[in-house]
């Protein structure tokens, strides 16, 4: 079975799908972890990430791990654990370009799929619901205005040491979203078929229990009804 998590940066999808994911016992994927660990690579590697062949190299010659451990997500880049300097703000700041070359895309859903295959699994990101899985059980679609995504992030970086203002961060989330809705491999779209939920006046605890109570509900509904 798969739960896809589709939304804007910072509309509260990695603690909720990571909280979803707990209690139906399924596993957690977050997919913004994949595009970030390809873009600390390019980073590292000095890449110029307008030269289309040196990108594809890099990416062909990366080994990513992603799982769950306990209640974190481990990302290893070469085996090296990065889970932590994927979150930095260069990277942030990289990510939406990385994100939109066709090959990282191609690159990135294959394993994606590949780990949806083997493992029911609660999936977070900007495409699961309209690309990497359309065919998944249950869809939802988070979103939050931007003030309320920009406090958040900025209480995130302040656990990773990173002090920026409100004003700065609504900046970088307009351009993220506005870089992300609008390229053309895989936009951030709403699936029509997704449940729509705005997170904005919700604590994590509402979100889970709406998410959870309407997956509870349906499949009981399906298993009754067939469908
Ligand atoms: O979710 P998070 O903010 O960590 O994602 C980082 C970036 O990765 C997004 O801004 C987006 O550019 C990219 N992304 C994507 N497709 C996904 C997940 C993330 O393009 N499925």
């Amino acid at each position: 079975m798969i739960v896809a998590i589709d939304g804007p940066a910072a509309s509260g999808k990695s603690t909720t799908a990571k909280m979803v994911a707990k209690k139906l016992k399924m596993t957690y994927l977050d997919t913004g972890a994949m595009y970030r660990a390809v873009t600390l690579a390019l980073l590292r590697s000095n890449t110029d990430l307008d030269d289309y062949d040196s990108v594809c190299q890099v990416v062909d010659e990366l080994e990513l791990d992603i799982y769950d451990q306990g209640s974190k997500t481990v990302v290893k880049l070469d085996g090296e654990d990065v889970s932590q300097a994927i979150r930095s703000m260069q990277v942030t700041e990289n990510v939406s370009a990385v994100s939109a070359v066709k090959y990282v895309r191609e690159a990135m859903v294959e394993i994606q799929r590949n780990i949806g295959k083997k493992t029911n699994c609660v999936v977070e990101g900007r495409d699961i619901g309209t690309i990497v899985f359309p065919e998944a059980e249950f869809k939802f679609f988070m979103i939050a205005d931007v003030e309320t995504r920009a406090q958040r992030r900025q209480s995130d970086l302040l656990t990773l040491g990173e002090e920026r203002s409100l004003e700065e961060l609504i900046k970088d989330l307009k351009i993220r979203d506005q870089k992300d809705s609008t390229r053309s491999q895989s936009p951030l779209t709403k699936s029509a078929d997704a449940v729509e939920i705005d997170t904005t006046h919700f604590s994590i605890d509402e979100q889970v229990k709406l998410i959870v109570n309407h997956i509870n509900s349906k499949s009981e509904q399906r298993k009754k009804y067939g469908k």
